[in-house]
């Protein structure tokens, strides 16, 4: 195995026993805050993102970049066998609701992509219908910055940015409602596609985890605030406590917030799947 890439969270391997087109892309148990690996893993979020994302793939019906789980024992249960694709150089991500990046865009600007948004939205309002907001996709060390869907044309083609967006906001919505009859809520939620030998755009990396998508349980919804989150948010929050200024190293992360964070994860995968851990 030939390691390509080492993400914050993945590890994209090459098999060199097999089809060159094929990938070994492996979750770890690391976390990452405002971009930053902490030193702290969480046990089994790897595969807790991966068997999410497996569930995830199968409901949505779009074409996906998953083959199968056939995977060195090492990393057995948090890793997937994909098709080798060309990667789309945006993030697509769509929103329902308003919070993170986006509220801080839509303060600013009153817009978030150039999509032009309602005044008087506060954070976690539901918006009006689910908006395609794309980023760039930026290099280790640097954060991603919005695109409008002509500078996403710009980039891509118009065509390929049209498509993206209709997928986008297809996928998001067959994931907010399958969520929404298990109680939760799908904020927003950040797809990445790529190419196939044929020119074909297919849905790659992750799909609609934890660590993708902010999850809000939806008895609990108060918009007006910061809203009770089933990922990281616990993370950043404990963290806002800190003197720490968001750069590396992170801080370690005491043991009871790890347990805590791994028990939002396991019951989002619980409750979406209808299946219990492990
Ligand atoms: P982060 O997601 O934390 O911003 P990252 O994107 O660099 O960091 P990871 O998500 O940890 O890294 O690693 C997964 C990498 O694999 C990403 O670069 C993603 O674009 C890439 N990838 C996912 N699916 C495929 C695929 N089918 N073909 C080629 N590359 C893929
Ligand atoms: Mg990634």
């Amino acid at each position: 195995m030939k390691l390509l890439h080492s993400g914050k969270v993945r590890d994209v391997y090459l098999d060199d026993s097999r089809d060159p087109g094929e990938l070994i892309l492996v979750a770890s148990d690391r976390l990452s805050i405002y971009d930053v690996v902490l030193p702290t893993p969480v046990p089994d979020k790897g595969a807790l993102l991966t068997q999410l994302s497996l569930w995830w793939f199968e409901q949505l019906g779009v074409p996906h970049h998953v083959i199968s789980q056939d995977v060195p024992a090492e990393f057995a249960g948090r890793a997937v066998r994909c098709r080798r694709l060309e990667m789309l150089p945006v993030e697509c991500i769509a929103r329902g609701y308003l919070a993170g990046l986006g509220l801080q865009e839509y303060r600013r600007h009153g817009s978030v992509s150039g999509v032009a948004l309602p005044p008087g939205l506060v954070e976690g309002s539901e918006l009006p219908e689910p908006i395609f907001t794309p980023t760039t996709k930026a290099p280790v060390g640097e954060h991603d910055e919005f695109l409008t869907f002509d500078e996403t044309a710009a980039l891509i083609g118009a065509d390929r940015a049209a498509r993206l967006r209709d997928l986008t906001l297809s996928v998001y919505t067959r994931g907010a409602q399958t969520a929404a009859a298990q109680g939760i809520l799908v904020a927003d939620t950040k797809l990445e596609f790529g190419l196939d030998g044929t020119g074909a755009i297919v849905l790659a990396d992750e799909v609609l985890t934890s660590d993708s998508s902010r999850f809000w349980p939806a008895d609990r919804w108060a918009p007006g605030g910061p809203q009770f989150s089933y990922d990281k948010q616990y993370v950043r929050d404990w963290s806002a406590g800190l003197d720490w200024d968001r750069t590396p190293p992170g801080p370690e992360v005491p043991a009871e917030v790890v347990a805590a964070t791994r028990a939002r994860y396991v019951e989002v995968y619980e409750r979406l799947t209808g299946r219990s851990w492990p």
